[in-house]
């Protein structure tokens, strides 16, 4: 099958290379096509702090400078501009109205951030110390209500809408991989509540029509073993008949295909046939091309 990839940071936010530099990267490679999705500035809408997201200021020139990557790569490499938007409820989403003016290709829906019942909105994806000690802070050291959180904002953000494609959908076993390599730190993913929620979800995103990913940015970071979405949950998106794009989550542009292979075995066990790349924007609206795995 072919290949591409529309989940890529570059040093507009928390990546290493520049936008050049990975469509150099992807040409050879041999992708079809590679898209950019800077995370979405946050800092103004919500009062967060962060270091990761793009900066409020250097929107216009990232936009920009993906625009002329376009124009130089056209005959050669399709350039898609994205990006990959956060969801803070009543503080920022991917339907927020900005997003609408600024004639992107397509929005990426991400949760990295779980709002507890005291505290600050934190990251689920934060390294293992500073996750356990807002576990500790915020849910009383409960990582059932971590995990609660994390469903609650998911299920808002795909009924709230407004995106192209889901990123990582459980982003939020991220650090169930000790440092040590012990598995299940946190928790395990065959408990009876984690299946219920996940199956919503996938319920969720069949009646939507958007695609998910199933992403191997986990595999090139080090930081699972598995793709995102874990098997179970990626047998019940294609139960419910959710297409699925592979993406790397490339923060380097050697990633960019990495682990590919893995994650379309992935596919293959979960019994589906194809998987699907995105193919430009018309009339307001995502296409998607379908490849057979
Ligand atoms: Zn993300
Ligand atoms: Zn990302």
């Amino acid at each position: 099958m072919r290949f591409s990839c529309i989940h890529t940071h570059t040093v507009f936010c928390d990546g290493a290379d520049d936008v050049e530099t990975c469509c150099r990267s992807a040409y050879e490679k041999g992708l079809v096509s590679i898209g950019f999705s800077a995370h979405a500035p946050i800092n103004k809408k919500t009062g967060l702090c962060s270091a990761w997201h793009l900066s409020e200021e250097r929107l216009g020139e990232y936009l920009e400078s993906v625009r002329a990557a376009k124009k130089r790569w056209e005959g050669k490499l399709p350039v898609y501009l994205g990006l990959e938007a956060d969801f803070i409820p009543g503080l920022t989403g991917p339907a927020d109205r900005d997003y609408r003016e600024m004639d992107l290709d397509y929005i990426i829906g991400a949760v990295h951030y779980v709002i507890p019942p005291k505290g600050k909105p934190f990251t689920v994806d934060d390294p293992p110390d500073d996750l356990d000690r807002n576990i500790e802070h915020s849910f009383g050291g409960d990582i059932r209500g971590l995990l609660e959180a994390y469903w609650d904002n998911m299920e808002a953000m795909i009924r709230a809408g407004g995106f192209d494609m889901l990123a990582h959908p459980d982003l939020v076993k991220k650090n169930n991989l000790g440092p040590d390599g012990r598995e299940n730190r946190l928790f395990s993913e065959k408990e009876s509540s984690y299946r219920e929620r996940t199956a919503v979800i996938a319920g969720l995103m069949a009646q939507s029509g958007i695609p998910a990913e199933i992403s191997t940015g986990g595999m090139n970071r080090g930081k699972t073993k598995d793709c995102y979405p874990s098997l179970d949950f990626l047998k019940l998106f294609r139960e419910q008949g959710v297409p699925m794009m592979i993406n790397a989550d490339a923060h380097r542009a050697e990633h960019l295909d990495g682990y590919y292979e893995t994650a379309r075995q992935a596919l293959l066990d979960a019994g589906y046939t194809g998987a699907v790349i995105f193919n430009g924007r018309e009339n307001g609206q995502a296409l998607w091309k379908n490849e057979e795995l």
